[in-house]
């Protein structure tokens, strides 16, 4: 019997964005978990009119492309003068500063926030209070729903919308919406790849059973054990307790940082390079102690790379909340690697999700995501601050003689 649905044959080609689904005038397209957990369309030829919007609209197969480009573009690091604000997100908090802003134009804020069971989704955030759920860095995909539709309908009843995500997503709904819209502005957040949302899920399964207690919330970079640039940490509350875990020796976290578990496309992403897709990019300000150590800050810097007249205009009017300093491009690039460059993919990601549901994760974790070289992280983990930063220092010095 002939297949009834056809799906994408091959992974590199699909970010799971959603934008085909949500252009598909006769509903034909649904997106199904594939057998990772990442989101994939799948086309009812039933349904299908074979009129080609789906492939138009992909931003895998052709990439958006701005408008209205700044000649040059302007590299900045960056920290809110208010010291909570950056305390309590991933990096300077310049993303919340932003969307603060927006809201208090009457504007909408689209961003990533956890749900009931702490899975990624993008929402619609429409006040201040609110905005708090899409602060911090989710080291998972986000899902976007519905995202791009109710976008499009805020646009034109000619309401300010700020849609935050990962390039894919930005250049995602920059298809869908097929013009630029003069009350759009989007924040791409520099992004080293994401993982399953099923992963995940285990991942949490297992550290429940661990702790023994629910867990109700996750925070990937916590800055209350250690200092923005000092190593990752994340901070998990349960019911009952909260825990800090380093990521040099959390399975989920390594396998992260590592990049083996990421979705196929991420290895193979049409925005990993200096022709950025949003309006401001954001980023860390990865190496700062090693080129500006006067404005390094426990609290976090960010990066944010100014790509449009439109990004233009909100840094204008964040300018006066904020501490920046002008760098070069080679400044900042060189300490962020996945800001212009895809990570190869590693040879370690050929079937790691295979055995994701035929073993325990506990087993599973040992397997495939352990960090097989402790000694080297927990050298790394007890060597004072001044001590790693003269060393990193003192090896890139060498590299570059
Ligand atoms: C998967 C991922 C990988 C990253 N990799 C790098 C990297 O390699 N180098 C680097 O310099 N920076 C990276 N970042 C960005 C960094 O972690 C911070 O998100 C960024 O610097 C903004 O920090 P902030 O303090 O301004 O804002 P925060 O308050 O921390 O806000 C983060 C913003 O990111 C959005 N967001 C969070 N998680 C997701 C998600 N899963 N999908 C879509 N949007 C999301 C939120 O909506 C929010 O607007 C990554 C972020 C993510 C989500």
């Amino acid at each position: 019997m002939e297949e009834k649905f056809i799906k994408i044959l091959n992974k590199k080609d699909c970010t799971g964005c959603r934008a085909c689904e949500q252009i598909c005038p006769v509903s034909a397209i649904t997106m199904t978990e594939d057998d990772e957990g990442f989101l994939t369309p799948k086309i009812n030829k039933d349904k299908c009119i074979n009129c080609g919007l789906c492939k138009k609209t992909c931003g895998q197969i052709q990439r958006y492309s701005n408008t209205d480009k700044l000649k040059e573009q302007v590299f900045l690091g960056i920290k809110p003068k208010e010291i909570d604000i950056a305390k309590k997100s991933t990096s300077g908090g310049i993303a919340y500063l932003i969307s603060k802003l927006i809201i208090e134009q009457n504007g909408v804020v689209v961003g990533s926030a956890y749900d009931e069971n702490l899975m990624p989704k993008q929402i619609i955030v429409t006040n201040i209070e609110d905005l708090q759920k899409i602060r911090g860095s989710k080291y998972v995909t986000s899902d976007t729903n519905n995202t791009f539709s109710e976008v499009k309908k805020y646009l034109e009843e000619g309401k300010i919308v700020l849609y935050t995500g990962v390039p894919c997503q930005i250049g995602g709904l920059k298809k869908f919406l097929k013009k630029d819209y003069e009350n759009l502005y989007t924040i791409d957040i520099i992004c080293h790849g994401v993982p399953s949302q099923k992963i995940f899920k285990k991942y949490l399964k297992y550290l429940e059973n661990k702790i023994g207690e629910p867990i109700v919330s996750y925070n990937f970079r916590s800055k209350n054990k250690s200092n923005w640039g000092r190593g990752y940490c994340s901070e998990i509350h349960t019911t009952n307790r909260v825990i800090f875990r380093k990521a040099d020796f959390d399975p989920y976290y390594f396998a992260f940082l590592q990049g083996i578990i990421f979705r196929e496309s991420c290895y193979y992403c049409k925005y990993k390079n200096m022709e950025r897709i949003g309006d401001i990019t954001l980023g860390d300000l990865w190496g700062i102690e090693q080129f500006d150590y006067k404005f390094y800050d426990k609290n976090g810097v960010s990066l944010a790379i100014i790509n449009t007249v439109k990004g233009n205009k909100l840094f204008e009017n964040i300018k006066d909340n904020v501490e920046y300093r002008v760098y070069s491009e080679q400044q900042v690039t060189k300490f962020n690697d996945n800001l212009k460059h895809n990570q190869n993919r590693p040879s370690k990601r050929d079937g790691i999700y295979n055995e994701l549901d035929k073993i325990s994760f506990d087993k599973y974790a040992k397997k495939y995501l352990s960090n097989k070289n402790k000694f080297k992280y927990i050298l790394k983990n007890i060597m004072p601050n001044n001590i790693k930063t003269f060393y990193k220092r003192y090896l890139k010095r060498g590299k570059n003689e």
